[in-house]
């Protein structure tokens, strides 16, 4: 902590105090003082309404860099036409609070005409791991993501960003982008963060009823379901899949829109759990639509809830 004078008056800076940018401009500046100083940049790109799954990406990249930068901004370029832009949960008071607790350097607030200059018309696709999955029902969704976050990468200039396995499609299509594109940077990719009771935490929760809220718990219980069958020591993906879906079929309020198994590096579909396999899961509950995965024959794979954790540990190592 140190006094500054400025002007007229003097300024209590505190060092560690987080500090808000909201310019592209400003935003690099910052990030070339840090480089000259020999820092280590790290990055958290978010969308905001933050909850403790952010948080876990922060303290990843404090353990990976000396400065840690999150940035909120809610992305239109990832949003489709009939989707939930307008009603997204947004609490910036909150979230500059958690982030500032979690130790965060630099909050990153650029609105959509500093990301968007008029005449922006450059957009960045990676091509096969996007079409199948959430690509699938969301023809447009990975462009905006990979359009935004190669845009991030070059405001920041991070060494090290952190995402979270949360969105396994997102990750592996950013871990693409980098290496297709040579970004100098390092990806990262956290494990998803569960409430209690299995649920993964997800921004877009706050938009479930009491109801709907029990009726979420059918995407971790059917990841749950079909980690036990491999368990029993089934391999059979139809057979797996047809554990998963049983769950979500059972469960009043909800339709599924896919369950696929996939090899976790290509997201390319497979009929058999011989090799760690991606489990991956959409659900509409309601209105609201929830994503969530587990890698299935991973002896890295998280329980989806204290609950099951022993079986789902035995189950996947
Ligand atoms: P979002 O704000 O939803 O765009 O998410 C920002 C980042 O947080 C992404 O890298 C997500 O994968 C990650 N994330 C969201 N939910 C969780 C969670 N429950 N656990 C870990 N990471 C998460």
């Amino acid at each position: 902590m140190f006094w500054e004078r400025s002007g007229l008056c003097s300024v209590l800076v505190f060092e560690d105090a987080m500090i808000t940018i909201t310019d592209v401009t400003g935003m690099q500046r910052w990030a070339d003082a840090s480089r000259a100083r020999g820092q280590r940049i790290g990055l958290v790109p978010t969308m905001g309404y933050l909850h403790a799954g952010h948080v876990s990406l922060v303290a990843a990249a404090r353990r990976r860099a000396d400065v840690v930068v999150a940035s909120i901004f809610v992305n239109p370029l990832q949003f489709g036409a009939s989707e939930d832009l307008e009603r997204y949960p947004r609490d910036i008071g909150q979230d500059t609070q958690l982030l500032s607790a979690a130790g965060t350097d630099v909050l990153f607030l650029p609105d959509a005409k500093e990301m968007y200059p008029e005449g922006f018309q450059t957009t960045v696709t990676v091509e096969r791991v996007t079409r199948g999955l959430c690509g699938a029902a969301r023809p447009t969704h990975f462009r905006g993501v990979t359009t935004v976050v190669a845009k991030l990468f070059n405001m920041v200039k991070a060494h090290v960003a952190v995402f979270g396995q949360k969105d396994f499609q997102q990750l592996v299509a950013i871990r693409r982008l980098a290496v297709d594109l040579n970004f100098d940077i390092e990806i990262v990719g956290a494990p998803i963060v569960r409430e209690p009771d299995g649920l993964a935490m997800s921004s877009r929760n706050a938009y479930l009823s009491p109801s709907e809220r029990q009726a979420a718990l059918c995407l971790s219980r059917s990841l749950d379901a079909a980690a036990q069958a491999v368990q029993r020591g089934e391999t059979d993906g139809l057979r797996i899949l047809a554990a998963a879906r049983r769950v979500i079929a059972d469960e009043a309020l909800t339709r599924l829109e896919y369950a696929t198994l996939a090899d976790p590096d290509t997201l390319e579909e497979v009929s058999a759990v011989s090799a760690p396999t991606l489990l991956a899961l959409a659900v509409h509950i309601g209105k609201t639509r929830l994503i969530d995965n587990c890698v299935l024959g991973s002896d890295k794979l998280q329980a989806t809830s204290g609950k099951h954790e022993s079986s789902r540990h035995k189950a996947l190592a």
